[in-house]
């Protein structure tokens, strides 16, 4: 790893170092200023770099739809998977919307600190399990967005709420703290998804434990695991959609079933990514869920997904 280490022991490491941008990440290059670490993110981590979409991108532009989503211009090789796990694991959670000014989540008083970047680096939760989440056919948007749900770091109602914004940090629907697992397992849109997918798909999709579940599923070889990471990408990213807009656009979903749709429509709109060996297995799944919606469809029913970002 190594790269910035002697660096870290530097004393200006206030919220106001050299090192934060005071615009909130609209004035700043993602790349090449010095804005996250000591150096650029384009020294830090080089073999992202040489593949990277725009070198010049700002930081605002590269977090979009509540998370981190770097363009790069093709799929990773095994250094540039691994670098992009560093990477993301020493970004903040989010960018602050009302002051546009980005704040660090890592630390209580969300000032930035390069020992909480290190410890964000090199001592995040160890879940070897999920290494194979970059082998899944998805949007590379959306396997970022599963790593950053895996390390409990989007900009939920809890975290959101640690740095004194506007809210109260609880779920629209339920009335509870809004964590990650609130939004993705237990509130009550998040049960009614994955009994749908249990009911559809059969007992290997009944959880209990979701981080229990996760490892169990993620054990499994081969085809069945690059499809179990394509079907639990779908229902991730549905249930944050559907938590987006009830917390920033404040609408609330008319019919449960709006879920459903919308969870067989990123599936449909991803397939193109699934391998060819893998997708005999995958079409038949996609018809069981298919098959088991169709109660749910209102004659006048017309869904259209959120586009993938
Ligand atoms: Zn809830």
């Amino acid at each position: 790893m190594g790269g910035f280490g002697c660096n870290l022991s530097r004393p200006n490491t206030s919220a106001a170092g050299p090192y934060w941008p005071a615009s909130g990440g609209r004035g700043v290059r993602f790349w090449l200023d010095p804005w996250l670490l000591p150096v650029p993110l384009g020294i830090r981590f080089p073999a992202l770099f040489a593949i990277k979409a725009s070198p010049s991108s700002l930081v605002a532009e590269n977090f979009r739809d509540g998370i981190w989503n770097p363009l790069f211009r093709r799929a990773f090789n095994e250094v540039e998977a691994s670098e992009l796990q560093s990477l993301m694991g020493a970004l903040p959670a989010a960018l602050s919307e009302g002051k546009d000014v980005a704040s660090w989540l890592l630390l209580p008083s969300g000032e930035f600190s390069v020992s909480s970047a290190y410890k964000a680096l090199f001592q995040g939760p160890a879940r070897p399990w999920s290494g194979p989440l970059w082998e899944a056919p998805l949007p590379l948007s959306i396997c970022i967005f599963v790593w950053q749900l895996l390390r409990d770091r989007l900009p939920s109602g809890v975290e959101v709420s640690k740095r004194n914004d506007p809210g109260d940090g609880r779920c629209p629907l339920c009335g509870t703290p809004e964590s990650c697992t609130h939004i993705m397992f237990s509130c009550s849109a998040a049960q009614f998804l994955w009994n749908f997918v249990w009911e559809a798909l059969g007992p290997t999709w009944q959880a209990q434990e979701l981080e229990e579940f996760l490892q169990a599923q993620a054990n499994r070889t081969g085809g069945g695991r690059r499809l179990f990471w394509l079907l639990f990408a779908a229902l991730s990213w549905t249930l944050w959609n559907v938590r987006n807009k009830m917390v920033i656009e404040r609408i609330f979903p008319t019919r449960a079933s709006d879920s459903v749709f919308s969870l067989l429509a990123f599936l449909q709109q991803w397939s193109p990514l699934v391998r060819l060996r893998d997708r005999p297995t995958f079409k038949s799944s996609l018809r069981t869920l298919r098959a088991a919606a169709l109660p749910f469809a209102a004659p006048s029913s017309t869904l259209a997904p959120s586009p993938t970002p």
